[in-house]
């Protein structure tokens, strides 16, 4: 399938899924935007490389989605949005009567808010072209809940209830709004917690990915990055016309427990 001449944005992609979801986007033909944060050379080179690797063109926008306008901005900055991933997210552990306000704050400005932001500023695009898709990335925990998470967990919930809003006001307008929630996914900062994992359990590699980092992924397989690039690629595809405001999970089986 081909998505030439489709711009794509994917917030938070200089690095983990949101980059392996522009890759694979590439990969299909549409033309990206990159973003985060950090403006530095090597994420300007990503996007180079990408622009290099599939013949497309590739930009990088810095803008930080803690912040409402610079989240607007990224929108009109790209000039053009017919697929919006909303994939920038962070991460707090810790007990809710520990739990700092404004770490709470960041997560769910950045994990929710920023998606809610990116949306209202690309859907009068989208209404216009008569086609668009809003991907967000939410996690098994939209759906779930574990102990300690409790900010991402609130947010993740939120980015699900969002999906399903945004597919109602855009029903029959050309455009879809849906939610993935991945499991466990083997992204480069998850394969650099495997060796510290290995030494705290003294258990080699395969045992302390399947018993600790997977205990709750029932396949004992992580998610990949192109898996996630590929069920985003599957729902910006004809196939795809009628599936709006639901969620795909891409867990191994983590919420069919
Ligand atoms: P990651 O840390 O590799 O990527 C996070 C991205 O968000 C980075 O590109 C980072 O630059 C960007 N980001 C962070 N703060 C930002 C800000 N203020 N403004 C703009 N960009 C910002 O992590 P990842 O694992 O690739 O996570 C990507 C998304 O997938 C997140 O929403 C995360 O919650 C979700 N997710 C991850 C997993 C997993 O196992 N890795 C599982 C379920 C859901």
């Amino acid at each position: 399938m081909t998505l030439a001449g489709k711009t794509a944005i994917i917030t938070g992609s200089n690095s983990g899924i949101g980059l392996g979801i522009a890759r694979e986007l590439a990969r299909a033909g549409a033309d990206v935007v990159l973003n985060s944060f950090t403006d530095s050379d090597e994420d300007h080179q990503l996007a180079r490389d990408i622009a290099t690797e599939f013949g497309v063109s590739a930009r990088y926008v810095s803008a930080d989605m803690s912040k409402p306008d610079q989240c607007r901005a990224l929108v009109e900055q790209a000039g053009a949005c017919d697929i919006l991933v909303n994939n920038a997210g962070i991460q707090h552990v810790a007990a809710i009567d520990e739990f700092p306000t404004e770490k709470w704050d960041a997560i769910i400005a950045i994990n929710l808010s920023s998606a809610f932001h990116t949306t209202a500023a690309a859907l009068p695009g989208m209404r216009e072209a008569g086609w668009g898709r809003v991907v967000n990335i939410a996690s098994a925990h939209g759906l779930t809940a574990s102990p300690y998470k409790s900010a991402y967990i609130a947010a993740k919930h939120g980015v699900v209830g969002l999906s399903k809003t945004t597919a109602l006001e855009t029903a029959g307008q050309g455009i879809t709004c849906n939610a993935i929630c991945p499991g466990y996914v083997l992204t480069p900062l998850v394969e650099s917690q495997i060796p510290d994992q290995m030494k705290a359990h003294d258990m080699d590699r395969d045992t302390v990915v399947k018993e600790v980092m997977l205990a709750r992924q029932p396949s004992k397989e992580f998610a990949t990055v192109e898996q996630l690039g590929g069920t985003t690629v599957f729902l910006c595809s004809p196939a795809a016309d009628q599936i709006t405001g639901t969620t795909i999970s891409v867990d191994g089986g983590w919420t069919a427990l």
